[in-house]
């Protein structure tokens, strides 16, 4: 049973003391940002931005703007001042900031849930913690490592990890501070080029399917969670999520679920995580689970949920950090999610503005496009979730999109 505090519930309009509007806040500006910004503001919230890059998403659509650094001091306690409860979009914000803010104010996720999420090492002991309180069978463990902190760690990764991928422990995102290496000669070369920064050896595992799960968890220990999301990766980029009844094994996806909220629990979570999962054949030939990864924030799989679901992963987020009550998100309509990368602003050699109107001809497009000045190659510019009511018919729509906007996968 959760014994926190309970602070107040913070109701949209002038429900503060002081007789102004609550103001929701939010570390971090990009696209996740800009999606709280207006689930916050369609409740009747004010909202304040903390990022220093003038042209963010979110700031640009924000009540309120705070232009500078994550660590400014002066900011924080502007943003202290002016907002109600903190939340953040960006999981490599300082947790001291994060530290700095809950003096005054709720925030959620804490910083030290934010703390175990940056660094992979942590994450996954923190993994294997959750997976030993969960009862046997039910139990999913991280992917197998070594870390690697200093060179006498080198001789010690086991030879069974091999072919293996090095990671940076820290800021790594979009498959960004990944090495693969095929054998242990390989790897001091590989580090080398990561500067000698603290990693962690991954086994490199054959996956059948990934997936991923969000779920939000109240002050009160309350929990639900989104329906389980299939992802595809290309290039270690999600780039394709597809969620409808029956899209992974019935037990499998289950199983996610209660590790996903295993691993809420056990860092008495406030707020929206999610956890990344690997699907891959044991040695008796069954289908198992590891854990990849976790966010503290909303995630890319989770964005079909603002049309496919009466409840999406921006207005669990709001629930959560304004002790709102939290009900069980329900899926209307099959989905598909595609990523919309700069890519496809340059794949036909010179910029050239996608045919919106072609795709948006199409039944059940929603364009989400998030404003960004630059198309660079890689980046997320935005994302077309499908909604239908059967998947093969999403599939269909989704697969005329791609035509239309040359996405080859
Ligand atoms: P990021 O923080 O960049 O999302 P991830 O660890 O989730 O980093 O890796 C990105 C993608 O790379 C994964 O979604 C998966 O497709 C692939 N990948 C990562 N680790 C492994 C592994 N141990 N075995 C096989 N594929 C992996
Ligand atoms: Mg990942």
């Amino acid at each position: 049973m959760n014994t926190d505090v309970k602070p107040a519930v913070l109701l949209p309009a002038f429900a503060a003391t002081d007789d102004r509007p609550v103001t929701l806040g939010v570390l971090g500006g990009g696209q996740l940002g800009l999606m709280f910004v207006h689930a916050a503001q369609r409740m009747g919230y004010r909202t304040a931005v903390l990022d220093p890059d003038p042209t963010s998403p979110a700031g640009l659509v924000s009540h309120h703007h705070l232009l500078a650094d994550y660590d400014d001091a002066q900011a924080l306690a502007s943003m202290a001042r002016l907002c109600d409860a903190v939340t953040t979009e960006f999981e490599n914000v300082p947790a001291e900031s994060l530290r700095v803010l809950s003096q005054r104010n709720p925030v959620s996720p804490a910083a030290e849930a934010v703390a175990v999420a940056q660094d992979r090492l942590v994450e996954k002991a923190h993994f294997q913690t959750s997976a030993a309180q969960s009862a046997g069978a039910a139990a999913v463990g991280p992917v197998p490592y070594a870390p690697l902190r200093e060179a006498v760690d080198l001789e010690a990764v086991d030879a069974s990890l091999f072919p293996a991928i090095l990671k940076t422990a820290r800021m790594g995102y979009d498959g960004k501070g990944q090495v693969q290496v095929a054998s242990r000669d390989a790897l001091a070369a590989a580090w080398a080029d990561l500067n000698h920064v603290t990693c962690v050896v991954e086994k490199r595992l054959d996956l059948v399917a990934e997936c991923s799960v969000v779920v939000a968890r109240g002050r009160d220990g309350a929990c639900v969670h989104l329906p389980l999301q299939v992802n595809t990766h290309v290039g270690g980029i999600l780039a394709r999520t597809e969620v409808f009844p029956g899209n992974l094994d019935a037990d499998l996806s289950a199983r996610a679920i209660q590790a996903a909220e295993a691993i809420a629990e056990t860092l008495r979570y406030v707020g929206v995580l999610c956890v990344e999962f690997f699907v891959v054949k044991q040695g008796d030939g069954t289908l198992g689970l590891v854990v990849n990864e976790m966010a503290p924030r909303p995630h890319n799989s989770g964005h079909y949920s603002i049309e496919a679901c009466d409840l999406s992963q921006f207005d669990l987020q709001v629930r959560t950090m304004t002790g709102l009550p939290l009900s069980e998100p329900r899926l209307h309509s099959a989905a598909v999610m595609l990523n919309l990368l700069g890519d496809i602003w340059l794949n036909t050699g010179e910029l050239r503005t996608p045919a919106w109107d072609h795709v948006l001809a199409l039944p059940g497009t929603h364009l989400h496009l998030y404003g960004k000045l630059e198309a660079r190659v890689g980046r997320k510019m935005g994302h077309l979730t499908i909604t239908a009511s059967t998947i093969e018919a999403a599939r269909q729509v989704a697969e005329e999109a791609q035509a239309i906007l040359g996405i080859w996968h």
